[in-house]
């Protein structure tokens, strides 16, 4: 009998699902929904645009979208076009893959001022992502700070290091590339509250800022762990590699090229400053590292003059009426996947927000197995009744075949070399679909 599935979410999580489900079980039919006409999430809105090689994970969701099993419903809201409760009345099994795509708050004061964005906020606008492309963060000014040591902290400033050239032969947003292209941000600084060891970013994302046009990476030598420490030991390699690169950087002097990007370290923020609802600076706080590997703030405070503050430090899930969440590890409650009879998370939703794209990959397979141990309620038609949900609510139903139309005029549209021209607002691609 026929299985019916419908996941919550076109990202990797709801992906890699959706490609086990299809592979673990023959006889089934799967339904993978998203909010945007658009899908993959952070394949698309999330990964860096000169990551082009990380987004060629899509060829292979596309396969799975093509399955004849397999059904993309874009423009299909849960909480507004529907509810949770009515897709697990309608689904043998309801996965959430929704990923986590709210900016963590830093809490402290200035964090509203004009000038101050979250990581999502900031990547969503330079990736044409449909909810951020009126954000506009003015970059007419001479100084960046990015909070945070991640491997978004590390994308943010180099995306906004480089030259117009370098960004416009990728999918960047044609308005973001604009404004890059013209910025007069002369020095960015990424900010990490502990040291070059408890990093949380990637060597190979660090190795990238040694090969820019116009910016050059500085670190303070006197904040490198001593020559002779030995990182060599197994589960060191990254930090092994990362501390190599810092060390070439500790001897770069600033001159060489006209954008600096000073990697720091042991320092945190306790206010953003600002005049007349605009940020003027920041106030930062050294800190020290405690024996358990934490750190706190050592009293002693300065000041940077700056006009735009990225805030890197995470993001959160959105909730969903009816499936419990947990605030403290930023995820759906679940055991190994599954929330409750007949439904489960995969990726973000499931973990939290760590890890890279292949990550999701075991999620899906889980998702699977414990699909496969369900037993198909005849009554639960799933598409057929999603369908006629739908058509009831007047959803304008984006297909993969609209998707691949839309994809198709991104292509044709582009230009300097560039993968694609994306559509920026969901109305564009609406209008364009007719
Ligand atoms: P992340 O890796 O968890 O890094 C968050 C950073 O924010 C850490 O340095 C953390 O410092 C800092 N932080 C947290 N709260 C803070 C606070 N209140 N004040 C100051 N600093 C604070 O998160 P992410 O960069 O958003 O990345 C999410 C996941 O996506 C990661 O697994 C990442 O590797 C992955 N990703 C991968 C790539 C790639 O492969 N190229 C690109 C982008 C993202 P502490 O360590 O001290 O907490």
């Amino acid at each position: 009998m026929t299985v019916t599935v419908a996941i919550i979410g076109s990202g990797p999580g709801g992906f890699y699902a959706a490609t086990a489900l299809t592979k673990e079980i023959e006889d089934c039919r799967v339904d993978v929904i998203d909010r945007l006409p658009t899908p993959y999430g952070l394949i698309r809105a999330g990964v860096a645009p000169d990551h082009q090689s990380m987004k060629k994970v899509s060829a292979r969701f596309e396969k799975t979208a093509q399955d004849p099993r397999v059904r993309f419903l874009g423009n299909v809201e849960v909480d507004r076009d529907l509810t949770l409760a009515e897709l697990r009345s309608m689904y043998d099994a309801v996965v959430i893959a929704t990923g986590a795509p709210i900016d963590r708050r830093l809490g402290i004061p200035g964090e509203e001022l004009e000038g101050v964005f979250g990581s999502a906020e900031f990547v969503g606008w330079y990736n044409a992502h449909p909810d951020q492309r009126e954000l506009a963060p003015s970059l007419e000014s001479g100084t960046l700070v990015v909070i945070g040591a991640g491997n978004v902290a590390l994308d943010v400033a180099r995306m906004v290091a480089k030259t117009g050239d370098e960004v416009r032969v990728t999918d960047m947003a044609h308005y973001a590339v604009d404004e890059i292209d013209v910025t007069p941000i002369k020095d960015i600084y990424i900010y990490a509250r502990r040291g070059p060891l408890q990093a949380a970013f990637t060597h190979k994302e660090v190795q990238e800022f040694g090969h820019l046009e116009r910016a050059i990476p500085l670190v303070d030598p006197a904040v490198l762990p001593p020559e002779d420490i030995d990182l060599t030991s197994k589960g060191r390699g990254n930090q092994e590699k990362n501390i190599a690169l810092l060390r070439g950087y500790a001897v770069n002097t600033g001159d060489e090229k006209p954008v600096k990007i000073h990697i720091a370290f042991y320092a945190m923020p306790l206010e953003i400053l600002g005049d007349d609802g605009r940020v003027t600076g920041i106030r930062m706080e050294r800190t020290e590292l405690l024996d358990d590997g934490s750190c706190v703030g050592t009293g002693e405070t300065f000041d940077l003059p700056c006009n735009v503050v990225v805030s890197c430090i995470g993001t959160e899930s959105t909730v969903l009426e009816g499936a419990p969440f947990d605030e403290k590890r930023n995820r759906f409650v679940n055991a190994d996947g599954k929330i409750d009879d007949g439904l489960f998370a995969s990726g973000w939703a499931r973990r939290g927000p760590t890890g890279t794209i292949g990550t999701n990959h075991p999620d899906g397979v889980a998702v699977a197995n414990m699909v496969m141990e369900l037993t198909p309620d005849p009554a639960k038609t799933g598409p057929d009744a999603l369908d006629a949900l739908l058509n009831e609510r007047g959803v304008r139903v984006v297909t993969f075949d609209d998707w691949k139309r839309l994809e198709a005029a991104e292509e044709e549209a582009a230009s300097h070399g560039a993968p694609r021209r994306k559509f920026t607002s969901i109305d564009e691609m609406l209008d364009r679909l007719g």
